[in-house]
């Protein structure tokens, strides 16, 4: 099939031009089991689903394991089979999200990665930590047992000139750097998508989101 062809022609032009030392986390959202399996084919382990719905429908569906990240927005009520479906959580914005994760993690036995999202341009309804919350937070995670806060995410606005994101990269680089000192095990700086990840990796990123540029345009 034509599109599954130019999927995987898209994961290899992309896996070729980002730097080995930043991972390529294809957003599956919308997209279907097969289209997701032509991104595995071809290279990319690890993928990210907005909704728990869409990942518990996925998931059994396909015949290869990679390694899932929740990267939407998290309601509380859907911890729990947030905790069993996915590897890692980048979207914890709240103690209170943070202490319903460890209280499912613990029944589930399960340790679990998670990153803190920063509303990096303090924008009002958008999700994420302001930046000034991010060090408190992280102070929390790092009291609850089963969760190992493992870096931050920012989304930063969704289109546009790549040149806009940069001040909203550059604000989380800073966080991350600043809360590095206490939080050794932090790692990952997941920012850009398919218009801006240029510009992520130029800012520190190491963990770049791309829907678009690899499955085409969402219908
Ligand atoms: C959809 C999505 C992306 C990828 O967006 P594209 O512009 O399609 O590359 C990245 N991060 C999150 C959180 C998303 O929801």
């Amino acid at each position: 099939m034509e599109t599954l062809k130019l999927i995987g022609q898209n994961a290899e032009k992309l896996l070729h031009e980002i730097p080995d030392e930043v991972t390529l986390l294809a957003a599956a959202k919308t997209r279907t089991p097969e289209e997701v399996r032509a991104a595995w084919e071809a290279g990319i382990r690890c993928f990210g689903h907005n909704y728990v719905q869409e990942a518990q429908a996925m998931l059994p569906q396909l015949d290869f394991r990679a390694e899932w990240h929740m990267i939407g927005h998290l309601q509380r009520n859907k911890a729990d089979l947030a905790v069993s479906l996915f590897d890692l959580v980048e979207t914890v914005d709240s103690a209170r999200l943070a202490r319903a994760l460890e209280k499912y993690c613990a029944q589930q036995e399960k340790s679990l990665p998670v990153f803190i999202e920063v509303n990096s341009g303090c924008e009002e309804n958008k999700d994420g930590a302001l930046p000034e919350a991010v060090d408190d937070l992280a102070a929390i995670i790092g009291t609850l047992p089963h969760l190992k806060l493992q870096g931050l995410m920012t989304m930063g606005p969704l289109t546009g000139d790549a040149e806009l994101s940069r001040p909203y990269f550059k604000t989380t680089r800073e966080i991350f750097d600043r809360i590095k000192k206490e939080n050794p095990e932090l790692r990952w700086l997941s920012m850009g998508m398919s218009h801006s990840y240029k510009v992520a990796v130029d800012e520190g990123a190491n963990l770049v989101r791309i829907g678009t540029a690899l499955f085409g345009p969402r219908k």
